[in-house]
């Protein structure tokens, strides 16, 4: 079992997420204890998260606008170096080719030596968002390391032959081997879940279920809140 040592090499890393609290209910300790070490993040949300209301009272339009800045604010609190979000449709996430596309253009313009991403395989993931997000993100993987692979983002100013060397998965229950200490920022990774009032308006009582399941994980290591990767072989 290892802790955030198994981040060592990491430099730059890109977290491809569905929604706009993903990254920060998931694994925003970790991303904080990363850019503290001077890490520089890059997240991706594939869909708007225009759904994620309780009533139907908004439009889904606005809701987008709202979470868009809700994902900024976040992404300032956690020191995130840059957000991007693909613009599709929450809960109609499918891991098609252009997503694929998009993903693989973000991985060559970001300069990402590692990606986070959902465990597409995992039987429990019941959000077929997550699934898809993680998938297109693992497909993404291996063509945005090939030139003839839509070429003509190579030709984009400041993109370049991803350099990708390592896959992790966040969300996952099957075999986790890295559980990341994250009680010393546990603060800071609820400031940037609570930036999502949209989606948790009690504030830290609206996260219990994070609290709960971040207790959990720190059980198998002794600490008081910890964080879950799984990291696959890639080549
Ligand atoms: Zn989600």
């Amino acid at each position: 079992m290892r802790g955030l040592e198994a981040f060592d090499e990491v430099r730059r890393l890109i977290v491809v997420a569905a929604h706009p609290d993903d990254l920060e209910t998931l694994c925003g300790g970790t991303v904080a204890l990363l850019g503290q070490r001077g890490v520089k993040v890059y997240s991706v949300n594939c869909t708007l998260g225009d759904i994620g209301a309780r009533d139907a009272s908004i439009s889904r339009p606005a809701l987008a606008v709202t979470r868009l800045a809700e994902t900024e604010e976040a992404a300032r609190i956690l020191g995130v170096e840059q957000s991007f979000t693909l613009g599709h449709p929450d809960g109609e996430l499918v891991a098609s080719l252009d997503l694929r596309a998009q993903i693989a253009r973000l991985y060559r313009h970001t300069g990402a030596d590692s990606v986070w991403t959902f465990d597409p395989f995992w039987a429990g993931q019941i959000h077929p968002d997550h699934r898809a997000a993680g998938q297109a993100a693992l497909d993404a993987y291996m063509p945005s390391k090939m030139p003839l692979y839509r070429p003509e983002q190579l030709a984009e100013p400041g993109a370049c032959l991803a350099c990708l060397e390592r896959v992790f998965f966040f969300s996952t229950t099957r075999d986790p081997d890295i559980f990341v200490d994250v009680g010393q920022v546990y603060e800071t990774k609820l400031a940037s879940c609570q930036a999502h009032r949209s989606q948790f308006p009690e504030g830290e009582e609206s996260l219990e279920w994070m609290k709960e399941l971040d207790r959990g994980r720190g059980q198998a290591t002794g600490a008081l809140y910890a964080e879950a990767f799984v990291e696959i072989q890639v080549w």
